[in-house]
């Protein structure tokens, strides 16, 4: 709850209305209990107990990168879901990559987040958990949050928004929706409705391919949409908020990364105020698909270049743990 809803209910409970503020506050210092909010009395400790429910994410597994400091969480929720998050060191600042949902429904083929399908979606507060916990048990200030690890938030829209709002307000963590990334597989109505929003946050849109028939073969999603209706809602999307679009695309071994492909690329989205951001793919095992060489990589890049497009490749952290996208999966504990 919002401090402003916490203090209707908190009216409502004959209660005075700054203790709403006061309740607020402790979210951030990562409080397992009503019972740890020690600055209000103790029988209104007792009847929020009774009323509503705090939920907590309980480290279950933690690994530490080796090769670069980075922590992947494995994190048990109230109800004994487990999801994971992973935590990166910049030197822009820390940055936490959080999962929207328990599994996911998108079917992606280069994906094992979806593996098993979506079990639930996750609660606001279950997402704000993450950011939290990750901060207290890492010992390390958060200042970016990624929403890229398992689950399409989207396909999750008000909770997240929801989150969105209890993440950034400033008696919160406090963190600017500029410090934001959402990533998305396109779900175009919601792409609309997000643009409607008009937060500042950006926007990521993970593409994968120019053309139907390659995007389709490997993002499920595709089916029901297709490229040019996902390209006019990110064009309109930039109208709306003036936030350029960081599209995604996974190099995928003889699939998407075709010189054809990239010149296909290239051409639908010359003119386009957006940034393209190559992911060598990340090895899944169950998966057949393979990463595109360096060469072919550097190769895309070029073609991509000539054609106007700004291009970067995104660094792999983790290696080690398994931390890198699509790499991260419900259940990993029970097959180890
Ligand atoms: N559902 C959202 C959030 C996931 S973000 C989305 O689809 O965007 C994770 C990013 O990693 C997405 O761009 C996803 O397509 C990409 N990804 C998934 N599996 C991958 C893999 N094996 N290698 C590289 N990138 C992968």
């Amino acid at each position: 709850m919002l401090p402003e809803e916490l203090e209707e209910a908190l009216v409502q409970m004959g209660q005075p209305a700054f203790r709403a503020k006061q309740i607020f506050r402790w979210f951030p210092a990562g409080v397992r209990s009503f019972d740890e909010m020690t600055n209000l009395p103790k029988d209104l400790r007792r009847s929020l107990g009774e009323r509503f429910v705090l939920t907590t994410a309980q480290v279950e597994r933690k690994q530490v990168s080796k090769l670069d400091g980075t922590i992947k969480y494995l994190w048990r929720l109230t109800d004994g879901s487990f999801v994971e998050s992973v935590v990166m060191r910049y030197e822009h600042g820390n940055t936490v990559c959080v999962s929207s949902q328990v599994g996911c429904a998108m079917g992606c083929a280069f994906c094992a987040s979806t593996i098993g399908g979506k079990v639930r979606n996750l609660m606001p507060s279950e997402i704000l958990d993450q950011v939290i916990f990750s901060q207290l048990d890492s010992g390390l200030r958060i200042s970016n949050i990624v929403m890229m690890g398992i689950g399409e938030p989207l396909d999750n829209f008000d909770n997240v928004i929801r989150f969105l709002k209890l993440v950034n307000h400033p008696d919160g963590m406090n963190i600017g929706m500029r410090h934001i990334s959402l990533s998305t597989c396109g779900l175009v109505e919601k792409i609309d409705k997000l643009a409607g929003l008009d937060l500042q946050l950006t926007l990521s849109v993970s593409l994968h391919a120019p053309d139907d028939a390659t995007r389709s073969a490997i993002m499920p999603v595709n089916r029901a949409c297709g490229v040019d209706r996902l390209l006019d809602a990110c064009r309109r999307y930039f109208e709306k908020t003036g936030r350029r679009i960081s599209f995604e695309y996974a190099m995928i071994r003889d699939v998407n990364d075709t010189p054809e492909h990239a010149a296909l690329l290239g051409d639908r989205l010359a003119g386009t105020n957006c940034h393209v951001n190559l992911i060598p793919l990340n090895d899944v095992p169950e998966s057949k698909l393979r990463p595109s060489t360096p060469e072919t990589i550097k190769r895309f890049i070029a073609a991509l270049e000539r054609r106007g497009i700004n291009v970067t490749v995104r660094r792999k952290l983790g290696p080690d743990i398994e931390a890198s996208c699509g790499q991260l999966r419900r259940g990993r504990m029970k097959t180890q």
